[in-house]
């Protein structure tokens, strides 16, 4: 239950309930277990893999799943709900967000207040993951080992408090939200019984081999994508990085970078040669009309400062237009 302070006047609004708290013993067994398991079936999987002794369907079906799942994260949870980097019809908003919920994300709610505080106070000591903050070793591999392995998984299972915008209040009240707010955990659950409905390879491919690949590629975009890579835009005053194999992998989001460079951009492969799958799916959704006011950025042909694209500005920025 939130108990909400006075306003502090900086439009900030401390909350103190379970979004910064790492939740009860059980909750964090539960937490560990939802981690471990899915890591040894991966082994497991990759151990009957290299025997010859599983169908290509299975690894073919977990990809799809994956892929869906991934995008419920990456346009539904991220683009969607978190940035309002576009609108989109409500059967679009619940297949997206009960998608990202098969992912094991969490409450879209939940994970979209805590990435609003990641984008205000990115790789500061107020930041709730991030690899440059050292909190066990001050020096040699090993300080870089753990600050990647914190903010990769260790973050969850630490007490950091988080403050919830005015904003963060408003984008996260959207009904679908709520309502997977309050299912998600029905979601995963689903996702993980409908392949064992299907039999015991099924369950380790399809269920915890995609479960295990959805968890990684997503948390490597706090860990990996804040360390390596390439920084085009500096301004953004913090690590994150532009990283190609997760630019793949994590299906557009690995242009870690250009996010937080523009994070209301619909797309993150904001320069040339970035391929954005996320992206792709959001204007293939935009031509069916399913989704509309996708927010575009790009450069003025005039100053070569990026801006807010609008139909009819003829690539000329409003500063220069004036
Ligand atoms: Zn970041
Ligand atoms: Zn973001
Ligand atoms: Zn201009």
């Amino acid at each position: 239950m939130a108990i909400q302070s006075p306003d502090t006047g900086n439009n900030e609004i401390a909350i103190l309930n379970s979004t910064g708290r790492a939740g009860t013993l059980f909750e964090q067994v539960v937490l560990l277990l939802i981690i471990v398991i899915p890591l040894v079936l991966t082994i497991y999987a990759a151990v009957t893999l290299t025997q010859g002794a599983v169908h290509w369907g299975y690894p073919l079906a977990t990809l799809i799943v994956f892929v869906l799942a991934g995008l419920g994260v990456t346009a539904g949870y991220h683009r969607m709900l978190t940035h309002q980097s576009f609108e989109a019809h409500p059967a679009v908003q619940y297949t997206l967000l009960i998608l990202g919920a098969v992912a094991g994300m969490a409450s879209p709610v939940i994970w979209a207040r805590k990435h609003l505080h990641h984008h205000s106070h990115s790789d500061t000591e107020a930041d709730i993951h991030s690899p440059h903050i050292p909190r066990w070793f001050r020096g040699g591999w090993l300080k870089w080992i753990t600050q990647w392995f914190d903010a990769h998984i260790g973050w969850m299972f630490r007490n950091q408090p988080i403050n919830v915008t005015r904003k963060a209040l408003q984008v996260t009240s959207m009904p679908a939200a709520q309502f997977v707010h309050k299912t998600w955990l029905f979601w995963m659950i689903l996702g993980l019984a409908l392949p064992l409905l299907w039999g015991w390879n099924a369950f380790v491919w399809v269920g915890m081999v995609r479960l295990f690949l959805n968890h990684h590629v997503t948390w490597s975009v706090n860990s990996i994508c804040h360390l390596w890579g390439q920084q085009p835009f500096k301004n953004t005053r913090d690590h994150s990085k532009n990283n190609p194999v997760f630019g793949l992998l994590a299906l557009g989001e690995g242009w870690h970078n250009n996010h937080h460079f523009r994070p209301s951009s619909a797309r993150h492969g904001l320069l040339p040669g970035q391929f954005d799958l996320t992206y792709s799916v959001i204007c293939l959704l935009e031509r069916l009309g399913l989704v509309w006011n996708v927010q575009r950025y790009g450069q003025c042909a005039r100053c070569a400062d990026w801006y807010a694209l609008r139909s009819g500005d003829g690539g000329i920025c409003p500063k220069c237009r004036d």
